[in-house]
């Protein structure tokens, strides 16, 4: 890989003239990216061992990336996943790889955008990992109502937790899910308690609470920072500043009408056209699903809103790109 060039050159060229191993004849040791700062990244071994290995600035690796580190040479591992978000000007960036779950948080206050859970469950299942959704603020009123309206449109999608960051009531089930081992990251809009959640499930961090985090983070912590934390029973959270944060997840039609969640039945059994909308086309499973009551038909209407709405952004998005 082309990061590792200049070091192999420099082992090979002090290779002779010192003690020093040269660094290709030492075993790799195999770690995990656990915080990326520009030219350098924090690894951290298998022996439990923590220390910065140097990359390049644009060297293109994130948290969450396994790593075979030889002396100062550091190869990644293809990754089984990866997690994007797309900027102001819709260009993908790589936030994150190789987790397992995205928990989608949500609370009483502020309540969800319209179409965000949709959104998210989709990109997540895009991006190949598990969605779960989190109600958190269960202390507040309406966490009740919500939960319970979570669970009946959700409820046979994704698994959903009802809990409170602030009172640490109902954390448990959550902690048990993600003790299997799993790596995960939580999206969500600002003030549904993303920071108080990661806060309250991780022991080493220290995030600070509330809307003036954005302001105040600058110089105390380095807020813009990825870091992947171990959580003492088990599993891993990664904390990503700049994704967990943003209302809008961008997906596209390709996706939405493969991972809307509910169509799950449908796609089992496959629609006549590989690349049927699900409107009106002749041997929609989906239209099948609505028309025996198996898919309720407020479903189905939240899919062909989301549908037009991803459709005309992606036609624009098409039409800016033409023009440059
Ligand atoms: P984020 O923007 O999603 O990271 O949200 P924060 O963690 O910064 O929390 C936003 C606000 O919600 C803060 O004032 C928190 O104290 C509050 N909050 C977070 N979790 C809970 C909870 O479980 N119950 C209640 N009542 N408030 C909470
Ligand atoms: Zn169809």
């Amino acid at each position: 890989m082309a990061e590792e060039n200049p070091l192999r050159r420099k082992s090979d060229n002090t290779a002779g003239c010192g003690n020093a191993p040269r660094e290709s004849v030492l075993p790799p040791r195999k770690g995990v990216i656990v915080a990326h700062r520009g030219v350098a990244v924090e690894v951290r071994f298998a022996d439990g061992e923590q220390r910065p290995v140097r990359v390049k600035r644009n060297s293109g690796h994130v948290v969450g990336d396994t790593v075979l580190v030889r002396g100062e040479a550091l190869e990644r591992v293809p990754r089984s996943t990866e997690l994007r978000r797309r900027d102001g000007r819709g260009t993908p960036h790589l936030v994150a790889a190789n987790l397992h779950v995205l928990g989608v948080v949500v609370a009483p206050q502020p309540p969800p955008p319209r179409g965000f859970i949709d959104r998210a469950i989709v990109a997540a299942r895009a991006a190949a990992l598990r969605p779960l959704i989190i109600v958190n603020k269960a202390d507040l009123d309406g966490a009740g109502e919500l939960d319970r309206h979570m669970r009946n449109l959700y409820g046979e999608s994704v698994p959903v937790f009802l809990l409170s960051a602030k009172t640490a009531k109902g954390l448990d089930p959550l902690r048990r899910f993600l003790a299997e081992g799993l790596r995960g990251a939580f999206v969500g809009t600002t003030g549904v308690g993303k920071s108080s959640l990661l806060n309250a499930l991780c022991p080493d961090l220290d995030l600070t609470v509330g809307a003036l985090r954005e302001a105040r983070g600058v110089g105390r912590h380095t807020t813009t920072v990825a870091t992947l934390h171990r959580l003492p029973g088990g599993g891993e959270l990664i904390d990503t500043p700049g994704f967990r944060d943003f209302g809008l997840v961008d997906i596209v039609v390709e996706e939405l009408i493969v991972h809307f969640p509910g169509f799950e039945p449908a796609m089992m059994v496959r629609c006549r056209f590989r690349d049927c909308r699900h409107r009106s086309e002749p041997g929609c499973a989906v239209t099948a699903l609505v028309s025996t009551g198996a898919l309720a038909e407020e479903r189905y209407q939240a899919y062909l809103e989301l549908l037009s709405e991803v459709d005309a952004a992606q036609g624009e998005a098409r039409r800016r790109e033409w023009k440059t």
